[in-house]
């Protein structure tokens, strides 16, 4: 045993018993170049995992190298709570030109703490103080973060269910996901059933829930097993909030700044939020979250939001870089095109291996649900998703170089989020070594 491999044995003996993702990648990542990490023994990986979606450029990009190298050198401030700087000045006038037109033009902003579930936490307050409601509408399978008010917002009761007291007034409500409902992929009813279910709970006096201070989606659902909501739902969703005068929130710290393809992948539904969260993408790999909203909800006071690290100067020259990388002419264009090359490979395997259930997702956003085929089917007749299957597989991805996280229900999607600009040879050997892991 390498002294790197002692040591690390060491780490998990010390850290803490809710680490993550130390315990599937149990190797000590030494180095990155892009779409590539290297362990200390030398191993080469393909990062499909690219941080959970916070690196769009990849390990050790030279423009993000070159850009915070220069700050570094420069004399600004390293840390400047919400004072304006130059870096704050770049990142915000990037911001305002990568946001979708139509919401920029009366949009504000909020710098809130290092990660996306601080944004999440500052739309709770915000939305509550600007309606004077309590209650919030979340849905199922939805993951916004881990502090308590966020927590109490993921739809799905496991990594919540010791932690008693939500501090919210939740609702859940249905995300139509087609593949695991009544009428299957393909059919409308999926998403109008949810739409007339959000109708009738905001129009009935008898709902049993009072007026919501916001309604909060993720246009992909990421965690929840990366599972796209179309176009006609979204809009129908805008529709309803809008006439009854409930805030529309996009949780996009996963799916925003290029990941669907899109800058945001709300924008292909052509809809209009009241705010919009951004985390991951939005600080080029370094801690950074914001969230952008319509200013006549602009009704907090002086200070009703602080934070000492919501001025990283670091995070916004690192940010303001990567969000006017990914505005060059064509960069999006590559996304959609690594993604579809992506999809195609991943649909030739379905052919082969009926453990693959149902690939879906956007840009390089995809997920893939696995099943057990011969396993008992449930009262749709769908067979039943396969968690214990895709662990193994995770593992045998890592071994063949292949980082690779699972999610959803069940535990039974494979996600894959490489950084946005890998090149057409890292998807050809993304798609053998996964091919090599699931034969
Ligand atoms: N919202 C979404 C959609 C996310 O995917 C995540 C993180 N996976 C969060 C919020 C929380 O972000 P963080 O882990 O940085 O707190």
């Amino acid at each position: 045993m390498n002294s790197f491999e002692q040591r690390r044995l060491l780490l998990a003996e010390r850290e803490s018993n809710a680490r993550t993702y130390a315990r599937g990648i149990d190797r000590v990542i030494s180095r990155g170049e892009i779409a590539r990490v290297y362990d200390s023994q030398g191993r080469e990986y393909i990062d499909c995992l690219a941080c959970a979606g916070a690196l769009p450029l990849g390990h050790n990009h030279p423009l993000i190298q070159e850009k915070v190298a220069e700050f570094l050198r420069s004399g600004q401030l390293q840390q400047a709570l919400d004072i304006a700087t130059p870096a704050k000045l770049d990142f915000v006038e990037a911001l305002y030109r990568a946001l979708p037109a139509r919401f920029a033009e009366d949009a504000r902003v909020q710098f809130c703490g290092p990660s996306g579930s601080d944004c999440v936490e500052a739309a709770l307050k915000l939305f509550k103080t600007a309606t004077g409601r309590r209650s919030v509408l979340a849905f199922q399978g939805a993951y916004h973060g881990m502090t308590m008010g966020s927590l109490g917002m993921m739809g799905n009761l496991g990594p919540k269910a010791a932690v008693s007291g939500s501090p919210a007034e939740i609702q859940f409500l249905p995300f139509p996901y087609a593949y695991r409902s009544p009428f299957g992929v393909g059919s409308r009813e999926t998403e109008q059933l949810s739409l007339a279910f959000i109708e009738n709970l905001l129009s009935d006096p008898e709902s049993g829930v009072t007026k919501p201070a916001l309604l909060i989606v993720e246009p992909i659902q990421g965690e929840g097993g990366c599972i796209p909501a179309s176009a006609e739902w979204l809009r129908g969703l805008r529709e309803i909030t809008a006439r009854h005068d409930v805030p529309l929130v996009l949780d996009e710290v996963q799916s925003g700044f290029g990941r669907s393809g899109d800058m945001f992948a709300h924008e292909y539904a052509g809809i209009v939020p009241d705010a919009i969260l951004m985390s991951k993408a939005v600080g080029g790999g370094y801690p950074l979250a914001v969230m952008a909203y319509h200013r006549k909800y602009d009704r907090w006071g002086p200070g009703a939001h602080a934070g000492t690290f919501r001025g990283n100067q670091i995070a916004l020259v690192s940010g303001a870089a990567t969000l006017e990388y990914l505005q060059r002419p064509g960069v999006l264009e590559h996304v959609r095109q690594m993604g579809q090359l992506l999809r195609r490979r991943l649909d030739a395997l379905q052919q082969r291996f009926a453990c693959i259930g149902e690939i879906r997702g956007r840009g390089l956003m995809l997920g893939i649900e696995l099943i057990d085929p011969q396993g008992p089917r449930d009262s749709h007749g769908r067979p039943p998703a396969h968690g214990s299957l895709a662990k193994a597989l995770k593992r045998a991805c890592l071994e063949r170089g292949l980082i690779i996280e699972t999610g959803g229900r069940h535990g039974a999607v494979m996600r894959m989020l490489p950084p946005l600009v890998v090149s057409a040879d890292d998807i050809e050997e993304i798609s053998r070594r996964f091919e090599a892991a699931l034969s």
